[in-house]
């Protein structure tokens, strides 16, 4: 076994692949750019070392520092993790011929996976059903049409090289396919240096279901079930599970028969999935092979109880894989949601800053945490916004969902904008409940994006008695003050309103040992908890059942967050409510009429001028941010009434750049 490894990573998957090593009694070294250098997976490692600038071109993607770093370092093999040289073939044939393992398959394997053209050729010589449709390099927008019509649309074209969700495009018709043909050509070339594009047939209402493969160097390859990840938005997952709810044992045993007839094919070695794209009759089809460690592996580890990067290890050391087909057995379910630095409600416009506060959920039996950020720590502008990943067990797929729901309301992060709301409201959508999912789904049933109303609290009396309790502590804790004038020391009553939404629930709050008694429209709450004041989670018992509420005290405002509501909710005396009746509500200020920046950004164009008559969806302003533009466009017919701001301004989040009339 080797005496120390190298990880040619940073975040959550360093910090995983660290821990792994740890328990191997393995000594880590970690790899890191100026950016990384207070990153939670450099302080994990045994040593590590400074490979560059922030950019990951010129660090996490330069194969030349990795593996000087190695030597420096004696490290005699690297695990690559997912992203950047993961499935790149010269960096892993650079490190064997300097003598130094590749925790991963070899180079062969990942050259003839890595290109999506020839991996297809090989998986249909393999026996493997593949999507309908050419193998052949589009030569131009008129092959393109041709083809298109030959495979009947709608088709989907791709980027032969492609990755990570880009370079993928649907066509419906002739004039789509050309335009996209052109588009997609570009983004291959500007995304993957490799403009060759093909086409196949899109699969309607498709599920993404792939096959996790293991095989080591003697021959022996098995498959460890699949994961369906049908929950992407842009092509990109946001909620796995294992196993899927869709499969019957016999489609699942003949995708796992041909996901281990093409990993032998390409004699593969270590961990890879295989990916398919399933339609609605539960016909399947090979989309594409990862050669490398997925994202969603720990779905995989929690059924199956296997160590993942474990066995990676074992097999690039040379040892045979310690169980057969036969010992896989697949138990409970699981499910992972992917915790990203983004706000859901702007469009999931990514959100970089200092974690103020970080607090990630208790890691149990049945949740996990794979995280690679810190209180304290930063999300930096230069890597994948991803926070976390959290993962939840169950002994069924209701189950597990229960446990993920009530992670993510332990799931404590200010500072960053966070998707937890967006995760927690897909957690209750009806149709992933019912296990009726589709790649669509995301974009059919938000068509319009995201909204806060898209978040619907199902029991929002618990909120009610919480507060009240809540409250009923903060007013008990007041009464106690000593030295209050005598005549005028304060009472507190039984008889509160909560005020939530602009509705009013007359509650009665009565002291019980160790808690308060809630009763609100008849019914009683008890509510125990050991919670203080200042402490961001109320985590207690309602009723009998645990429950977990993050609090933040604003004034006379008690602002609460659960199952991905976030609620501010007010508890008056009875005379105070009556008042507050009659108090006049203050109108949200109408921003229709503005075009706002939806970013910090740097104000780079200016399109239109003063008195200009605009067109609905005309663009109007160009925003720098984060290395991108971002072009805004007319939500509707209006005219140029007035312009707050200049090219070259630098504009705050919501500061204003034109007005309309
Ligand atoms: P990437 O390399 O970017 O992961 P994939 O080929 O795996 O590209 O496709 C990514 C996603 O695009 C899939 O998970 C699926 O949602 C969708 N997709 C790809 N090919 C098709 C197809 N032929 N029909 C329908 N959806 C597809
Ligand atoms: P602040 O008091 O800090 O100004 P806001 O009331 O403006 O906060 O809300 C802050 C952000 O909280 C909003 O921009 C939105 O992204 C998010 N938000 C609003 N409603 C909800 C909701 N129901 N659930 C979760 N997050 C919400
Ligand atoms: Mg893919």
């Amino acid at each position: 076994m080797f005496k120390k490894i190298l990880i040619a990573n940073r975040g959550e998957i360093a910090c995983r692949v660290i821990k792994t090593a740890r328990k191997m009694g393995i000594a880590t070294v970690a790899v890191y750019s100026e950016a990384d250098k207070d990153a939670l997976h450099v302080g994990m490692a045994d040593e590590a070392v400074c490979i560059g600038p922030p950019p990951s071109s010129q660090s996490y993607l330069v194969a030349e520092k990795i593996l000087q770093a190695c030597l420096d370092t004696q490290a005699e093999a690297v695990h690559p993790g997912y992203g950047f040289l993961s499935e790149n073939a010269a960096f892993a044939k650079r490190l064997e011929d300097a003598g130094v393992a590749f925790i991963g398959p070899r180079p062969h394997a990942i050259v003839s996976m890595g290109d999506k053209i020839a991996s297809k050729r090989l998986a249909r010589e393999a026996g493997v059903s593949t999507v309908p449709g050419h193998t052949e390099v589009i030569r131009n927008a008129d092959h393109a049409v041709a083809i298109a019509r030959e495979i009947g649309y709608p088709v989907m074209l791709k980027a032969s090289a492609g990755g990570g969700g880009k370079g993928i495009r649907v066509a419906r018709h002739d004039e789509e396919c050309r335009d996209g043909f052109q588009r997609t050509t570009n983004e291959a070339r500007s995304s993957f240096g490799d403009e060759r594009v093909f086409i196949e047939k899109f699969i309607e209402e498709p599920r993404h279901i792939e096959i996790q493969i293991l095989a080591d160097s003697h021959g022996h390859v098995i498959h460890l079930g699949e994961r369906e990840c049908s929950l992407q938005r842009r092509h990109q997952k946001v909620i796995e599970e294992a196993p899927s709810p869709f499969l019957d044992e016999a489609t699942r045993a003949a995708m796992g028969a041909q996901a281990v007839a093409l990993a032998r094919a390409v004699e593969y070695r270590s961990a890879g999935t295989v990916e398919f794209i399933v339609d609605a009759n539960r016909k399947f089809y090979f989309l594409e092979m990862n050669t490398r460690l997925q994202v969603e592996h720990p779905v995989t580890e929690f059924i199956t109880g296997l160590d993942l990067v474990e066995l990676m290890i074992r097999v690039a050391a040379g040892e045979r894989l310690p169980i057969t087909q036969e010992d896989v057995k697949l138990q409970g379910w699981a499910i992972e949601a992917r915790v990203y630095a983004e706000d859901p409600f702007r469009n999931f416009l990514p959100s970089i800053g200092r974690l103020v506060r970080y607090l990630p959920p208790a890691e149990t039996r049945t949740v996990r945490v794979d995280t690679g950020v810190y209180e304290g720590g930063e999300v930096s502008m230069y890597y994948d916004p991803m926070i976390a990943k959290l993962i939840a067990y169950g002994l069924n797929r209701e189950q597990a969902t229960a446990h993920l729901r009530d992670a993510l309301n332990e799931f404590y992060i200010r500072g960053v904008s966070h998707n937890i709301s967006f995760l927690a409201a897909l957690l209750m959508h009806p149709r992933f409940r019912e296990g009726r999912l589709s790649t669509n789904l995301i974009a059919q049933e938000y068509p319009q994006g995201f909204h806060p109303a898209d978040v619907v609290h199902d029991e929002p009396n618990l909120l009610i008695a919480v507060a009240a309790a809540i409250h009923r502590r903060y007013m008990d804790r007041a009464a106690k003050i000593t030295g209050q004038l005598p005549g005028y020391e304060r009472e507190v009553h039984d008889d509160w309103v909560v005020v939530m939404n602009g509705d009013h629930y007359p509650v009665n709050v009565q002291a019980v040992h160790g808690g308060h008694d809630v009763i609100h429209n008849g019914q009683t709450y008890r509510v125990f908890s050991e919670w203080q004041f200042g402490q961001p989670l109320f985590q207690g018992v309602v009723n009998g059942n645990a429950i977990c509420i993050q609090v933040e005290r604003r004034n006379l405002i008690y602002r609460l967050f659960h199952w991905g509501s976030q609620i501010d909710v007010q508890v008056l005396t009875r005379r105070a409510a009556e008042l507050l009746r009659c108090m006049p509500v203050k109108a949200a200020p109408d921003t229709s009429k503005f075009l706002l920046s939806p970013m910090p950004g740097l104000l780079t164009q200016l399109l239109v001028n003063l008195g200009d008559e605009i067109k609905s969806d005309q663009p109007l302003a160009v925003v720098e941010a984060m290395k991108m533009e971002n072009v805004l466009r007319a939500e509707r017919d209006a005219r140029v009434a007035k312009v707050h701001a200049a090219v070259g301004d630098t504009l705050a989040v919501d500061q204003p750049i034109l007005e309309f009339e």
